[in-house]
């Protein structure tokens, strides 16, 4: 049993940061699924999400460097340090277009409309990396009816958009849904902030008996979290791409 490594790139500033992960992960012997994000870097429209209400427990520094790079690269998923995960061994899957748009907007539209960020996204992905996502996420975790109706028409693998347990099918009323969620077990260490510490021991616990998610940022983690995120990947033992944890999942 192991832990499934999500690493969320919702913008410049986690793109500046993937190759110098990709050296912490090598030293752990650590695989993960990577979701880009497709379309223009609007992080700093978004701080106060990431934050909170704690806005100073983030530094703005941490997305600095992404605002002047965002000026030269428009989209994030066209970041020329991205290219690196091409035939690294990790998974890349596409983490939905327009971030903020998406995450704060995704419930006011009609499936049409979510479908049409999604087919934007993959063609933009699929421009950038040379061959068509086959798995998914949703930014900040925003789900709609519409969206999973929308979803379906992707036949994507599985898609990584809900806190959980376990690999499941989501279901509406009568309606199941063809498309299996990989739900996330922990949360960003960056998001639990106070209780971080607890973090490594849980891992250990868990990874004795059960398959589970985490997700990371490479912008928090790896910049402000990094001996935490040592501490993870030594006590997660070898990590898995989400993929590797879908192939081992049990009929559902
Ligand atoms: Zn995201």
């Amino acid at each position: 049993m192991t832990m499934g490594l999500r690493v969320d790139v919702d913008s410049i500033a986690d793109a500046l940061a993937v190759p110098e992960l990709l050296v912490l992960l090598e030293e752990f012997n650590s695989r993960a699924t990577f979701f880009i994000t497709t379309g223009p870097d609007q992080t700093l429209m978004n701080v106060s999400h990431y934050a909170g209400k704690n806005l100073l427990n983030i530094p703005l520094k941490r997305y600095i460097p992404g605002f002047f790079h965002s000026i030269l690269h428009h989209n994030v998923e066209s970041h020329p340090s991205l290219g690196i995960l091409i035939n690294s061994g990790h998974e890349i899957g596409l983490h939905g277009y327009r971030h903020y748009e998406w995450m704060n907007f995704l419930h006011k539209k009609n499936m049409m409309e979510v479908s049409n960020m999604i087919k934007t996204g993959c063609r933009l992905f699929e421009n950038e990396f040379g061959f068509f996502p086959r798995s998914f996420s949703s930014p900040g975790f925003a789900t709609s009816k519409e969206y999973l109706f929308a979803l379906d028409n992707f036949g994507f693998d599985y898609s990584s958009d809900f806190y959980g347990f376990h690999p499941f099918y989501p279901q509406v009323g009568d309606k199941k849904f063809d498309t299996v969620q990989l739900p996330v077990r922990i949360p960003s260490p960056c998001e639990l902030q106070s209780n971080e510490t607890k973090i490594p021991g849980m891992i250990k616990e868990l990874s004795e008996k059960d398959n589970f998610i985490l997700y990371i940022h490479p912008s928090c983690e790896l910049l402000y979290r990094r001996e935490l995120l040592k501490d993870i990947l030594e006590s997660a033992g070898n990590t898995l791409t989400l993929r590797e944890i879908y192939e081992n999942t049990a009929d559902l």
